[in-house]
């Protein structure tokens, strides 16, 4: 099934070489041809069939289990309530009975998570922590392994998206300072002589982005996707564009809305985007061919789940729970990571790898009716064509039946358009919601550099 991909990387002169005198073929060096050896692995089994995969997954979880029964205090207990036999063969059955870890339980367990020893080979164990834009981070521990599998996911998402990796990449992240780094990062660089970087602070107001943008004329553009929406309005509105590009990366943020669309009509290319944490790694990269993601099987096992635990159905949004293959310094097992997601069915293509057809985002970013109803709340206030100068907006939800209105406006927008814009609200949410509607000057992002349209303060 392979041949009907076309494998490979368009940039193979691009390949490092280790070695003086060896221009072609490239010998790379140790961290490089690790990368490379990986991804070759991972060209394989994209075309393995879903039972293929679960069996290699299992049979994975089945020593990460072993190890954390062993060695991780938290884990001995917990595996020894749920019935655990270390020498047990693991059974899809088996795992489904296995206890979920919510991240607020990562929150509290702290320490009690971290493995007292490691299997040999691992590397390195590095400590860090999560942007956590709510305030609570998500303190996390992983190893020099981990980041291998991470590199080699990285170049499967270049080669499957056929990325010219000699171009110039622009990034607007968080990035305070923000300047030029000579590649496009460590997981690329580690095997490839990558084009300039240069980098932009996600807090520059939206006007010097686009006049930055337009001199560094890049070939690729990556930002977070609530940022690339007022990017790619701008460029419309201002009637620019930019020559050189070929494609549109998103990170970080949920993609929400039509913004495939309105990249699309702003530069004329399309947008690619992954899902992936700090604490996992990745979990998710969009197809080449078709909009879905598709599970990184061989780093993660991905359960989408409904309220009561069953697997959601194609189409039903559930709980996303991520089992990490080989997170040996801190085991992640049934990790409810705080993300809802919808399945999908298996895609053309042909790849194996199971179908994710729509990441929602967090939970704190879902409205709650007043009947209990979780719903994700679309109700983008910019392109409202009823209420002319709004510039940007948020939502937060301060009680079941009270929801803030954050707006920046411009002066085409006059106070008697309140009702109007309670009005839409009202109807687009579902539900007549008290409405306060205050104004400013900017709406800040979070400390992260995250924005969130809309915020849920409820409790719990
Ligand atoms: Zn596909």
């Amino acid at each position: 099934m392979s041949e009907r991909f076309q494998a490979g990387f368009d940039n193979v002169d691009l390949l490092r070489s280790a070695v003086d005198g060896m221009v072609w073929p490239s010998v790379p060096d140790g961290a490089g041809a690790a990368a490379l050896a990986m991804q070759f692995q991972l060209a394989q089994s994209q075309c393995w069939s879903p039972e293929q995969l679960l069996s290699h997954q299992l049979q994975q979880i089945e020593i990460v289990l072993r190890h954390a029964f062993a060695h991780v205090p938290h884990y001995r207990v917990v595996l020894a309530g749920a019935g655990y036999q270390p020498d047990r063969k693991l059974t899809r059955e088996h795992f489904a009975q296995l206890p979920v870890l919510t991240r607020k339980a990562v929150q509290s367990i702290g320490a009690a998570l971290f493995a007292v020893r490691m299997p040999a080979g691992h590397g390195n164990v590095h400590a860090g922590e999560t942007s956590g834009s709510t305030g609570m981070p998500v303190v996390f521990r992983s190893s020099a392994l981990e980041q291998l599998m991470w590199n080699a996911a990285t170049l499967r998402d270049h080669e499957w998206h056929r990325r010219d990796l000699g171009g110039r990449l622009a990034a607007i992240r968080f990035a305070p300072g923000g300047g030029m780094t000579p590649g496009w990062g460590p997981a690329t660089d580690v095997a490839f002589k990558t084009g300039d970087c240069p980098v932009l602070h996600i807090e520059t107001a939206i006007d010097r982005q686009v006049d930055w943008l337009c001199e560094q004329n890049p070939v690729y553009l990556l930002s977070y996707p609530s940022n690339l929406a007022e990017l790619a309005r701008a460029f419309i509105a201002r009637n620019l564009t930019l020559p050189r590009l070929r494609g549109v990366r998103s990170v970080s943020e949920a993609v929400r809305g039509d913004l495939r669309g309105l990249v699309h009509q702003a530069w004329g290319v399309g947008l690619t985007d992954m899902y992936t944490t700090k604490e996992v790694g990745y979990i998710a990269l969009q197809c080449p061919d078709h909009d879905v993601y598709h599970v990184q099987s061989e780093n993660v096992l991905v359960e989408i789940v409904d309220d009561d635990g069953n697997p959601c159905a194609p189409g039903q949004t559930g709980r996303v729970l991520v089992t990490a293959l080989h997170k040996f310094a801190m085991p992640l097992i049934r990790y409810e990571i705080g993300d809802y997601a919808v399945p999908g069915e298996p895609c053309a293509c042909g790849r194996g790898l199971p179908v994710i057809r729509e990441i929602l985002g967090r939970s704190r970013n879902m409205l709650h009716l007043p009947g209990g109803e979780l719903r994700w709340p679309l109700c983008d206030l910019v392109k409202e064509p009823e209420l002319p100068g709004i510039r940007q907006y948020q939502y937060i939800q301060k009680s079941p039946e009270h929801i803030e209105v954050h707006l920046v406006v411009g002066p085409q927008y006059t106070r008697v358009l309140e009702p109007t814009l309670e009005a839409i609200v009202q109807r687009r949410l579902g539900y007549p919601f008290k409405l306060s509607i205050f104004y400013h000057d900017d709406i800040a992002r979070s400390a992260s550099g995250k924005y969130e349209d809309f915020r849920c303060e409820l409790p719990g």
